[in-house]
């Protein structure tokens, strides 16, 4: 009685399909308690210039460590709050985190240079109204110390209501980066009319391009189109030196990865970098 027959009418629930089910009820109710309770925080990854070396920005990074779950990973609990409906609640609070952040590192005399960015998700894109709550949710910093991180796939969820979004958003000074570039679809007008200024080359391209002759094509196409376009690259992802060195050669601007610095929590961000 625990099989599960496809093409049957009758479906029987496995063990594991019931414990499957039983996590998600679990994981979903804890989410929203650590949303409402303040359980959420942010980690903070650097970027730096592959010129100069300098820091030329970080990434804000959601985490959740719940009770008696622990760390729940990001990849589990996104797509849960897409589904839930809470992806708006969660990137409200992300952006407020994000600028509290930076108004604290300023107080404690800890200056961060150039941008700190946030990732936006596709489903935020669906409120005609974002760049305006994102203007009164940043209010209390600059706008260009801010930048928007959007996934090339979640961009073409709705282009052209993306399209006016992201140009408000650049007028009023925000940076505007398309994430994950080269595993979505977004055409070339489009990508155009998105408005970016960044692209963040995706870190399955960038961790195989040593070894992958058609990966390395692809960076250096990417990398190649983004000076045509007028905007700058970030390749994700980087583990190791030969990798940096290989996007330095090839005229990428940025970089962030485990070889440069891991994600890691306020304090200790502003240890290392500031
Ligand atoms: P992402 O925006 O592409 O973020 C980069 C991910 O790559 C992060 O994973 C980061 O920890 C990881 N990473 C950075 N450098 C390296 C490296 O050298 N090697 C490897 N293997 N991984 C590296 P993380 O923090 O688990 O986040 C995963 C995804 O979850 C993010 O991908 C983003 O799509 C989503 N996410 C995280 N925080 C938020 C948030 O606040 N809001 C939204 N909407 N999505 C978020
Ligand atoms: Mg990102
Ligand atoms: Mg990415
Ligand atoms: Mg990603």
């Amino acid at each position: 009685n625990h099989a599960k027959r496809s093409g049957d009418r009758t479906r029987f629930f496995s063990p594991s399909m019931a414990d499957e089910l039983y996590q998600r009820e679990v994981l979903q109710v804890r989410f929203i308690d650590a949303l409402a309770r303040n359980g959420l925080s942010l980690h903070f990854q650097p970027q730096f210039c592959l010129v100069s070396g300098k820091l030329i920005g970080a990434e804000a990074l959601c985490r959740w460590q719940d009770d008696t779950l622990g760390w729940v990973s990001p990849g589990d609990f996104i797509p849960l709050a897409e589904e839930q409906g809470l992806i708006g609640r969660l990137g409200d609070w992300v952006l407020d985190a994000a600028c509290r952040q930076l108004e604290r590192w300023e107080a404690q005399g800890k200056a961060f240079p150039g941008r700190l960015c946030v990732n936006v998700s596709a489903q935020q894109m669906d409120d005609p109204q974002l760049a305006e709550h994102v203007q009164r949710l940043t209010a209390r910093v600059a706008p260009g110390r801010i930048g928007l991180e959007l996934t090339e796939s979640g961009l073409m969820r709705n282009p052209d209501q993306t399209v006016s979004i992201t140009r408000a958003l650049r007028a009023a000074g925000f940076g505007m980066a398309i994430d994950d570039f080269g595993t979505g679809y977004s055409s070339l007008t489009y990508l155009k009319r998105f408005a970016a200024d960044t692209l963040k080359i995706d870190m399955s391209f960038v961790q195989d391009m040593l070894e992958s002759s058609h990966d390395r094509a692809i960076v250096a196409t990417i990398i190649a189109m983004a000076q045509t376009l007028g905007m700058r690259t970030v390749a994700e992802g980087v583990e190791t030196h030969d990798q940096a060195e290989a996007l330095k050669a090839l005229g990428c601007s940025g970089v962030q990865g485990f070889y440069f610095g891991r994600p890691v929590d306020a304090d200790s961000f502003a240890a290392h970098w500031l």
